[in-house]
């Protein structure tokens, strides 16, 4: 089973659980290791209503650390954090990486401009939106994104589908150029199941982007974006089997903002 890097605490003020809570669900799924990586402080502050605050740090510190010391070696414990990709954000970025050892970075797009476009408080923006012209916006983050090459893990590819808005045709238009970035940016990609239980029913990124992605030589890891200790590792069995047909062997492992890779079991 591979490891779950993409996991949240309470500090974010919409996940529930304890360190121990979450490291027993981790063991009991068999996950290799167990990765924590909530939503990182934005400034400036407040920035908005889903994430730590910069003096919420050092108990996010404490959180990794009752999770190391629960985990007792049974399972390694890893650190990072779910970043925001916003316009000029690489100064606070590299202020973030400087604060704590951490074993990866994980660059998610939830805002196009000031729009957190996933969020269900503004379904109403997107009712009045071309759908076409939002696609297009994101998938140009997601590229300057992956440009920037400060990430380990690029997040929820396609989260841009959470409420099923996706135009018409082919969507190859809209990932061939993010996945030439992606390739040339030597990041990973992820493979989040937490799609499968939103309003659009699929895996981020669908089966298409995840074989254009692994043909491109993409490393992959897998996450269940858990928020609460019963989502950890969730849907593992048929996210490997959805990478597997996407052609991949492997995923990528995480320590110190190293890598390697270990076979897709
Ligand atoms: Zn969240
Ligand atoms: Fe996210
Ligand atoms: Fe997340
Ligand atoms: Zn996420």
């Amino acid at each position: 089973m591979p490891a779950d890097y993409h996991t949240h605490t309470p500090l974010c003020l919409h996940a529930e659980g304890t360190p121990e809570a979450f490291i027993d669900a981790a063991i009991s799924a068999g996950v290799t290791e167990y990765g924590i990586s909530d939503h990182a402080p934005q400034i400036p502050e407040p920035f908005d209503d889903w994430r730590m605050a910069v003096s919420d740090l050092p108990a996010y510190f404490e959180w990794i650390e009752r999770a190391k010391k629960h985990a007792a070696g049974r399972i390694p414990i890893r650190a990072g954090l779910e970043c925001d990709w916003l316009t000029g954000c690489e100064p606070w970025i590299a202020q973030l990486s400087s604060r704590y050892d951490w074993d990866y970075l994980i660059g998610s797009v939830h805002y196009l401009g000031d729009w957190d476009f996933d969020n269900p408080k503004w379904l109403g923006r997107w009712a009045e939106s071309d759908v076409d012209a939002v696609w297009n916006h994101y998938w140009k983050t997601y590229t300057d994104m992956a440009d920037s090459g400060i990430f380990d893990i690029l997040g929820h590819p396609d989260l841009v589908k959470k409420f099923s808005h996706i135009p018409a045709g082919d969507l190859d238009r809209f990932y061939e150029p993010v996945i030439d970035a992606i390739a040339a940016s030597g990041s990973v990609i992820e493979l989040n199941t937490a799609g499968w239980h939103k309003p659009c029913s699929d895996a981020y990124p669908a089966p298409r982007f995840l074989e254009l992605a692994c043909s491109a030589g993409i490393g992959l890891v897998i996450s269940s974006d858990a928020h609460s200790p019963n989502e950890v590792a969730r849907d593992f069995h048929q996210a490997i089997e959805i990478a597997k047909t996407a052609g991949y062997r492997e995923t990528t492992l995480f320590e110190k903002r190293q890598r390697r890779t270990e076979p897709l079991t």
